[in-house]
């Protein structure tokens, strides 16, 4: 993996520079929905954009395989929110579990089931995840939408990017005309250290760090250690 900063960092740093203007002249703070998987994976992306956004948290997850599985990472997302920020924990929006939605939209790939990860069926999962966290923004009137999954190095940041620019431009076709479309906040959370730091603050408050990405795939196909990678 390159250590340069990817676009897509450089794209959010020009972002997050013209929020901070904006802030330091006198607006509010703009309210951003971060899709979020789970409480590793949050924890240093919510350190880096707390400063700038008025964040609520989206849990809509249903690639993760077994719905146990997919209750453990919600409860610890939900414990470590206030352990971290006191009374700046962002509330959590939790979509219903229905994981036909993932195996409606990963069905349509060749070869799904056996795919490595940053594959086209990832492409799938991150489309269906982002698609909806876009929706839940233009609907609650959100300013700004994004997903913390950029932060693992098992994720292509360049397919992360490319759907959730997609899904506002979608936005800007289904709803033309209307007042306001949240614009996609581009990321690649893993850059300027910000993975290590995820490690070093699950570390801290002793975090579950599961040890595959969260579908059933890749929990038959995993080789990864919780010890020495984060997931999803
Ligand atoms: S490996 Fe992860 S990102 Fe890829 S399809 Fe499975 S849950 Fe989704």
């Amino acid at each position: 993996m390159s250590k340069a900063l990817s676009v897509y960092y450089k794209a959010f740093e020009t972002q997050i520079a013209e929020i901070d203007k904006a802030v330091q002249s006198g607006s509010a703070k703009p309210r951003l929905l971060l899709h979020a998987c789970c409480g590793p994976c949050s924890s240093a992306v919510l350190e880096l954009l707390v400063k700038y956004f008025d964040i609520t948290i989206l849990y809509y997850n249903p690639n993760i395989f077994p719905e146990t599985e997919y209750l453990r990472r919600k409860d610890e997302l939900c414990k470590f929110l206030p352990a971290f920020l006191g009374e700046k924990a962002p509330r959590v929006i939790e979509l219903a579990y229905k994981p036909q939605d993932f195996y409606e939209a990963v069905k349509t790939v060749d070869g799904f089931e056996t795919m490595p990860e940053k594959d086209e069926r990832c492409r799938m999962c991150y489309r269906l995840r982002l698609a909806r966290c876009a929706k839940e923004a233009f609907d609650r009137q959100f300013d700004y939408f994004t997903t913390t999954l950029s932060i693992s190095p098992h994720k292509d940041a360049q397919k992360i990017n490319e759907e959730g620019k997609a899904a506002e431009l979608d936005l800007e076709k289904t709803h033309a005309g209307a007042q306001k479309i949240p614009q996609y906040l581009y990321a690649d959370f893993k850059k300027k250290n910000g993975f290590k730091r995820s490690l070093e603050l699950s570390a801290e408050y002793g975090l579950y760090r599961q040890d595959y990405c969260g579908c059933v795939y890749s929990s038959r196909n995993s080789t990864r250690g919780a010890d020495s990678e984060t997931t999803v």
